[in-house]
């Protein structure tokens, strides 16, 4: 069966934040946008990939250099004997041996991202499915589940006759086809809008809103079944503004929407950037201020949208 297989980043049991009732996570790896506020960077490309912890490097306690002579790119710098390894990441960007977090006996490097089949994640799901309750499921996240339509679609499938209850975190930015096959099999979702203007969500996620936009508005003329809530990460001196709140409120308006989550900006995902061996463009900025946050939630309040403030939702 081609594409049985999914490529994931990790899969958390006993969630209550991201859907229904208590959940089990799928973190799938792949994603076409470039979110300079992303906390899971290490999921955005639809490969395994190496990460580095320079923290748990013991280089310069203990002289270590075993990853070093291992690495088939010459990759690895080993510095001076006091200093902590340096990973040329353009070298290291196509490997496929990982040799270097094999011999790394402090976890300071690690792979990230494995394959798994259908059948070992219903093995997954049926396993934790005794501690979700009767309103919990499985969420598929990321990266963005939608890159990998044929494994996502072949899960859901599984899940649907495993009566399982699906949900999906998504930025709905594929073609109507792959979009609205994946969502028949899905009850409950939660689709990212970051800006209104495409010019401005392109210039921050590297691609337009106008795909995004036409595929909910797709989804609502079409009656679709499930329950649909808009997520939108509050970004400073991008999207807070009352002029892009009052666009969103408008679109609601045209596709008949009533529930929207709003996300306060965290610095979370900084750590990640740098074990990618990223820069993150975001680690001066503050978290959100909840003066932003409640007048955010006011104006849709005020025009009878449900306005929920945080990741500590029920849904
Ligand atoms: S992942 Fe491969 S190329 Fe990169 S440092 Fe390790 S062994 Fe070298
Ligand atoms: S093998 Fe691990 S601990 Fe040793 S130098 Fe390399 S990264 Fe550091």
């Amino acid at each position: 069966m081609p594409n049985s297989k999914g490529l994931i980043f990790d899969i958390q049991s006993y969630s209550v934040h991201d859907g229904p009732g208590c959940r089990t996570l799928v973190f799938m790896m792949g994603c076409p946008l470039r979110c300079g506020w992303c906390a899971n960077p290490e999921g955005w490309e639809a490969r395994r990939r190496l990460m580095f912890r320079a923290t748990k490097c013991v280089r310069p306690q203990r002289k270590c250099r075993r990853c070093a002579p291992v690495c088939p790119e010459q990759a690895v710098d080993g510095g001076e004997k006091h200093e902590r390894i340096k990973i040329n990441w353009d070298k290291c960007r196509h490997c496929a041996s990982f040799a270097c977090a094999a011999a790394c006996l402090n976890e300071a490097l690690t792979v990230c991202g494995r394959e798994i089949t259908v059948e070992e994640l219903t093995r997954i799901l049926n396993r934790d499915r005794h501690y979700w309750g009767s309103d919990g499921g499985v969420t598929f996240s990321g990266g963005e589940p939608l890159v990998q339509q044929d494994f996502l679609l072949a899960a859901l499938k599984r899940c649907r006759e495993s009566y399982i209850h699906t949900a999906i975190e998504t930025s709905a930015y594929a073609p109507w086809p792959v979009f609205s096959d994946v969502m028949a099999n899905i009850d409950f979702a939660f689709i990212d809008i970051k800006h209104m203007d495409p010019d401005q969500h392109k210039n921050k996620t590297g691609v337009s809103n106008e795909l995004i936009l036409n595929n909910i508005r797709a989804l609502k003329a079409n009656g679709w079944p499930g329950r649909l809530i808009i997520r939108m990460p509050v970004i400073a001196d991008f999207n807070d503004s009352e002029d892009n709140i009052n666009a969103m409120i408008a679109f609601f308006r045209e596709i008949g929407q009533n529930e929207i989550n709003i996300l306060p900006f965290h610095r979370l995902g900084d750590s990640k950037w740098t074990q990618c061996g990223m820069v993150y463009p975001y680690r001066d900025y503050e978290a959100t201020p909840e003066h932003v946050l409640d007048h955010i939630q006011e104006l849709f309040l005020a025009n009878d949208i449900l306005c929920y403030v945080g990741h500590e939702t029920p849904f």
